[in-house]
């Protein structure tokens, strides 16, 4: 063959034999000319290979897995543009479905037939948005007292996801933070009202806390604000980020006052793509009754038949997830959603209960509250092991698995913990299989005769800092 027939691959060239397999992809200008969609597919294809096998990802908290039928009507949105509400009415009228289930989940007292919330791209929004809420409600009273609204804070553990410390960079806003430890594993709710002032927008108990997996105790921060503010008029409010907590609280926990049944509690955001059941990127914000909710924030249409309220950080955005979830929704039934998360925090236990029994480990709580948890090495293992949490990362990665190893934050960032997160999707006979690559993995690590690097750097590490905590729960029986 001529070198030029060589060059001019053409339209029934194979994609494998194809000129362009023999290039690197563009990485950093747009190219002059295309490619065969064929090729392009299988580069783009290639290049996205997952890692690992997405349900084996124990450290994600978002779906991974819907049935056929949610997989097929989500990809059949994909076009849909959920702002283009005069196109796609049905769609903005299941939205406000979607936040009036939600916020009746959470024992809404709002007369309104439509309650009020908003669509987000995940709990990232739906924080920002809350927190807007709460900031914009407090300047408006401020101003009407004119008083000055230059320096806003908001209290919250160290414990908070990502977006709490984006909200105070983007916004201006102070975090006060209320440092973990091992005696108070949760946000301690005198510990809050002794950083809270006149200048206090909001206060953020989490539901589901990502580090750890437990509960700030709503209810007692609650009953503490409650009192501080009859003492001083403050009227500081809260705002709950239930990620994860806002859809196993009201299957698995319909008791536990953590919701809109507590005075204060005036907003409530979660992931729809979490335990929600549903694809990324969806979340949810709701808030008590629509006069909470700044007019500034909102607009509203009444082409539907009644007023139903708009708010957002984005303008288009994808619609599949409204029918991802709306469908999850009547498909499960509340039944349907609890024998789910029931599953996986039996399994969540069932892990709990084996990996705290290993002479190495110790759990970081006794209880199992949400369908994850973290542990840590025991401190007299931890005195002579050639390895830690690290290596055990990397070794279970081998047999595919990814669970991952963190240090905690503030005050006990020495602390070195795992961590496993249970979604649908994940079976006792995983569990199974997890348990004997971790066993497998934690015998060859015990074989071996010199320190590993991380292993190594930690004890560098430990040199220079004071321990401030003390390993707990090491005693096996
Ligand atoms: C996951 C998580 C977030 C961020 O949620 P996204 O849906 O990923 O944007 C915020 N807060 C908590 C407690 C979370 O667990």
């Amino acid at each position: 063959m001529e070198k030029s027939d060589m060059k001019n691959s053409c339209h029934n060239t194979a994609v494998f034999g194809s000129q362009e397999m023999l290039q690197s992809a563009p990485a950093d200008t747009l190219p002059q000319h295309g490619i065969r969609p064929e090729i392009a597919y299988q580069m783009v294809k290639d290049e996205t290979f997952a890692q690992t096998q997405p349900r084996l990802n124990l450290a994600t908290f978002v779906t991974t897995y819907m049935d056929p039928f949610a997989t097929r009507l989500m990809n059949e949105a994909i076009a849909i543009n959920y702002i283009d509400e005069t196109e796609y009415p049905r769609v903005a009228v299941m939205n406000a479905k979607c936040i009036n289930i939600m916020a009746n989940l959470w024992n809404s007292p709002e007369q309104n037939k439509w309650k009020t919330g908003a669509l987000a791209i995940g709990s990232s929004e739906a924080c920002m948005l809350g927190g807007v809420a709460a900031w914009l409600r407090w300047k408006e009273r401020r101003q009407a007292q004119g008083k000055p609204t230059d320096k806003p804070n908001f209290v919250i553990s160290a414990g908070y996801q990502v977006v709490w410390e984006k909200f105070a960079d983007l916004w201006q806003i102070e975090m006060r933070t209320v440092p973990l430890s091992l005696e108070k594993p949760t946000l301690d709710p005198q510990d809050v009202i002794k950083r809270c002032d006149e200048n206090t927008i909001c206060v953020v108990p989490i539901q589901g806390v990502t580090w750890t997996g437990l509960n700030d105790d709503v209810e007692a921060i609650n009953n503490a604000l409650d009192e501080y503010n009859a003492r001083t008029h403050h009227d500081i409010p809260i705002h709950v980020d239930a990620a994860t907590g806002g859809f196993i609280l009201p299957f698995l926990y319909p008791e536990k006052r953590w919701d809109f049944r507590l005075k204060w509690v005036l907003s409530i955001s979660t992931s729809g793509h979490k335990y929600g059941l549903v694809y990324p990127g969806l979340g949810w914000v709701v808030w008590k009754d629509k006069k909470y909710l700044p007019g500034k924030m909102s607009f509203s249409v009444n082409y539907l038949g009644a007023d139903i309220t708009q708010v957002g950080l984005n303008f288009s955005r994808p619609g599949a997830q409204i029918l991802g979830q709306y469908y999850q929704f009547i498909r499960l039934g509340y039944e349907g959603y609890k024998q789910i998360q029931h599953n996986a925090m039996e399994i969540a236990r069932y892990l709990h209960q084996e990996i705290g029994a290993m002479k190495a480990f110790a759990n970081y709580s006794q209880e199992v509250v949400n369908p994850l948890f973290i542990w840590h090495m025991c401190r007299d293992y931890e005195k002579s092991a050639k390895w830690t949490l690290y290596d055990l990362q990397d070794k279970l990665k081998q047999s595919g698995w990814m669970v991952p190893a963190y240090s905690m934050p503030e005050d006990i960032e020495d602390m070195v913990v795992m961590r496993i997160v249970v979604r649908q999707g994940f079976s006792r006979d995983m569990a199974d299989m997890l348990l004997d690559d971790m066993r497998a993995a934690i015998a060859e690590l015990e074989k071996l005769q010199y320190p590993t690097p991380s292993r190594i750097a930690c004890e560098r590490k430990e040199k220079h800092h004071n321990r401030v905590f003390n390993h707990n729960g090491c005693r096996k029986k």
